[in-house]
């Protein structure tokens, strides 16, 4: 079996469950899994300089949408509120083929690569013209990322009272025969799986209740995991108090939607009750700083939800709202927002980190992730800190306090995907031209 052996890295977080720091440290990488880890391993392998670099298990992103960094910066959806800002962009996004689902698909994943992410979910919710959720698959699978794409939908238009276009919406045994055809056809559940497969209604003002309930029946039928939007803001709340009587966590939790199996983005407003409603369960969340920054929605309780045992992971969500998807960047805001809401002992630069690595794997079901530790998968991040950015740095926490947002080497399951700040398995020149090139389309039309 081919092994790489990372040598004589400065630091390794291993974010093991001594959450261990080691200083003048090896890799030892065997196949897709990680074999060992310390000092003076020895290899008849590659051989990979750790010098000078600090070690990271590679970061996990639980929330995203893929297909919107082809809408960044999008004027009237810059400054505008989040029920105005999916007014302005639903009409774009229905022009979209699985051309652009693709292309998208491959340049976000690019985006998250360089900054260290190795595991990423994400949340389709509209199929316009054509478009699958395994356009976004078949984009994974040749950059090389871990991927959970989650098959999600929208079932309320506009002729029904709801917020998007009838042309985006799609009728519900529809929208179950394709996650069951998703499921069967494209979720691995095996140990080391590079693709897994979740349900994601859109969120629960843009499907019926009937629909949150028998997709959750379904994914227990099928094994697979729950994802959605919940409590993202005021206007959220008070939608839920207004059209199903009770705060979002209660109806969540009417539906199914708690346990192990389930994580909801956002979640800014949850209160003390749905705090401890999630911890009993052991229900996660995909927390997403900068864009609640971007829309304005507020601070999320990390902090209180992490006191109480809530699973947390961290989200760059869609690039229409963040509009950067870097998820190094990502760690860094989830530590600074807490310190705004708590004081600048709120969160350290080593809790961040775990939350965007470890915190995040367990989120998405992957205990085999997330770790630098022997059996678990060998994804890793190994940050050069030798630059500009970390100069002058006393401790590995620079990480997040100073920089560098991008990685010099990226792997998963074993496989070199970014090599000295470059992606390796895909033409990235000319993945940006046809990205720009259908961005300019989009916007001339
Ligand atoms: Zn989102």
């Amino acid at each position: 079996m081919t092994e790489i052996l990372i040598q004589n890295a400065d630091t390794v977080l291993t974010m093991d469950d001594d959450r261990r720091v080691l200083h003048g440290a090896d890799v030892l990488i065997r196949g897709g899994e990680i074999a060992a880890v310390g000092p003076g391993l020895q290899t008849g392998g590659e051989v990979v300089s750790g010098r000078g670099c600090v070690l990271t298990p590679g970061l996990v992103n639980t929330h995203h949408h893929l297909y919107q960094n082809l809408t960044r910066a999008v004027p009237g959806a810059q400054d505008a509120l989040l029920f105005g800002w999916l007014q302005r962009l639903y009409p774009i996004w229905a022009r979209f083929t699985p051309d652009e689902m693709f292309v998208s698909a491959q340049l976000g994943l690019a985006e998250l690569a360089l900054s260290g992410c190795t595991l990423s979910s994400d949340h389709l919710y509209l199929y316009p013209n054509g478009s699958k959720l395994e356009d976004t698959i078949h984009a994974a699978r040749e950059i090389g990322l871990r991927f959970h794409p989650t098959r999600g939908a929208m079932s309320i238009g506009e002729s029904d009272g709801g917020l998007p276009p009838d042309s985006l919406v799609e009728n519900e045994s529809a929208i179950l025969d394709d996650m069951i055809r998703v499921v069967d056809g494209f979720h691995d559940a095996s140990e080391g799986s590079m693709c897994r497969v979740g349900l994601a209604p859109c969120s629960p003002f843009s499907v019926s209740r009937e629909l949150m309930r028998d997709a959750a029946l379904l994914a227990r039928d099928k094994g697979v995991m729950l994802h959605t939007h919940l409590a993202e803001n005021d206007e959220d709340i008070a939608y839920s108090q207004e059209k199903f009587g009770c705060r979002p966590g209660q109806y969540a939790e009417e539906l199914g939607w708690t346990g192990d199996d389930v994580w909801h983005a956002h979640c800014v407003k949850l209160d003390a009750q749905e705090i401890d409603l999630f911890s009993r369960t052991r229900t996660g969340v995909a927390h997403c700083p900068c864009s609640n920054c971007r829309l304005g929605s507020g601070i999320a309780p990390v902090r209180a939800m992490r006191d109480a045992g809530v699973p947390v992971g961290l989200g760059v969500d869609g690039s229409a709202s963040n509009d950067m998807a870097t998820l190094s960047a990502e760690a860094r805001q989830a530590m600074l927002l807490q310190r705004v809401a708590n004081g600048a002992d709120a969160m350290s630069a080593y809790e961040a980190l775990e939350i965007a690595t470890r915190g995040g794997a367990d989120v998405l079901g992957r205990p085999d992730c997330g770790r630098l530790e022997p059996g678990k998968r060998a994804d890793v991040a190994i940050w050069d800190t030798t630059g500009v950015a970390s100069s002058g740095s006393w401790d590995p926490a620079a990480l997040l306090l100073a920089g560098p947002i991008q990685v010099k080497h990226l792997f998963v399951e074993g496989r070199q995907i970014v090599r000295n700040g470059e992606v390796t398995t895909l033409d990235l020149p000319r993945l940006l031209e046809r990205h720009r090139s259908l961005a300019r389309k989009l916007i001339e039309d």
